[in-house]
């Protein structure tokens, strides 16, 4: 039987949740998942719960009780039924085919659309938007050792926050390059990482300038021009790797999707720039060649650009040859070893083979 959206994983709810914009706490564990409530009422705590138990959430904030994951994305977004429903199923792949309602089948066939098809709506401005300029911009220590230039700092906009150790990274709209959307910050306090997270919407003035990460790309704003003269787009996960890109090239066609999930959406921009190559450049996700982590993550990859690869070339950069450490990005070894595996990239079919 197809799975349906009471089957989800905890694992998948919490994919699900970062895909909204919210943040699982640390503090989570086996029996409950908790997030941060910029979510559900723009609040600034974590205390939206999930019982995994009987799959529902509680907000102990304001919200109270809210109830399936299909009842907090109606909370939200003031959605219908029908919407939320396929909105989780949109993202986790689940056919709306075989349902099985009141003892007999019903078969509604619904396909999924086409990706020129799809609308994406522009994300809004947050009230005080250029708030992180009133940080300071200064070299950063900490990501200079990564690579990261105080130049690129400046042309990223990167600020520092010395109060709270934190560097503050301004997202801006794919669209209209000078548009903030959001502003995330990376805790540099082990601490603070540890119990809020490495990679956190900031939090300034009682506001979460948090952001739905699938409705946009970091880094478009400035590498817009030259993916579409050479055609070619290369996709890391995270912001980092496109600062470090940027160190490197003076022409750098990267941008990144915040996270590991590649949304539709940030497909369609790609797709619609005109780029011939869509390069995947995401983190080492696994130990050893062919364990268990391994099989899920090239898997993974695979399965996430299945309804482009027909429109483009698609190809991975794939680390056989274990020139990078666990979790690292392609990019965190400098150019050298960037430039090796990006050579020695593979095609999206040949990645099942490997
Ligand atoms: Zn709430």
């Amino acid at each position: 039987m197809a799975m349906e959206i009471k089957d989800l994983t905890n694992k998948q709810v919490i994919n699900f949740m970062e895909y909204l914009g919210s943040d699982l706490s640390p503090k989570s564990n086996d029996k409950q998942l908790i997030f941060n409530t910029c979510l559900c009422h723009n609040g600034d705590s974590y205390k939206l719960f999930y019982y995994t138990e009987n799959k529902t959430f509680h907000c102990y904030s304001s919200c109270g009780h809210i109830g399936s994951l299909i009842d907090l994305l109606i909370h939200i977004n003031k959605y219908e039924f029908k919407d939320a429903v396929s909105e989780i199923k949109d993202f986790f792949d689940i056919s709306n085919q075989p349902m099985l309602r009141k003892g007999f089948r019903v078969k509604k066939k619904v396909k999924q659309d086409d990706i020129k098809d799809i609308q994406i709506e522009l994300l809004p401005t947050p009230k005080k938007p250029y708030v992180y300029k009133t940080f300071q911009q200064v070299p950063i220590k900490e990501w200079e050792l990564e690579n990261i230039s105080f130049e690129v700092l400046k042309a990223y906009q990167i600020y520092y926050n010395p109060y709270e150790n934190q560097i503050i990274i301004p997202h801006f709209c794919w669209h209209d390059k000078e548009r903030p959307v959001g502003i995330r910050v990376r805790n540099l306090d082990e601490d603070k990482a540890k119990n809020f997270g490495k990679y956190i919407p900031l939090w300034y003035d009682n506001k979460c300038y948090n952001h739905r990460l699938s409705l946009n790309l970091y880094g478009l704003n400035i590498n817009k021009e030259i993916i579409k003269k050479c055609k070619k787009v290369i996709v890391f996960e995270g912001e980092k790797s496109v600062l470090q890109m940027a160190t490197i090239y003076k022409n750098n066609p990267s941008i990144a999707i915040c996270g590991s999930n590649f949304s539709r959406e940030q497909k369609k921009i790609l797709i619609d720039l005109g780029i011939k190559e869509l390069i995947i450049a995401f983190d080492r996700q696994f130990k050893i060649e062919g364990d268990e982590e391994y099989i899920t993550w090239r898997n993974k990859i695979y399965k996430s650009v299945q309804d482009i690869k027909d429109k483009i070339s698609i190809s991975v950069i794939w680390d056989k040859d274990n020139l990078l450490e666990y979790k690292d990005s392609p990019s965190d070894s400098g150019k050298h070893v960037f430039e090796k595996l990006l050579k020695n990239r593979i095609d999206i079919d040949s990645l099942m083979k490997s």
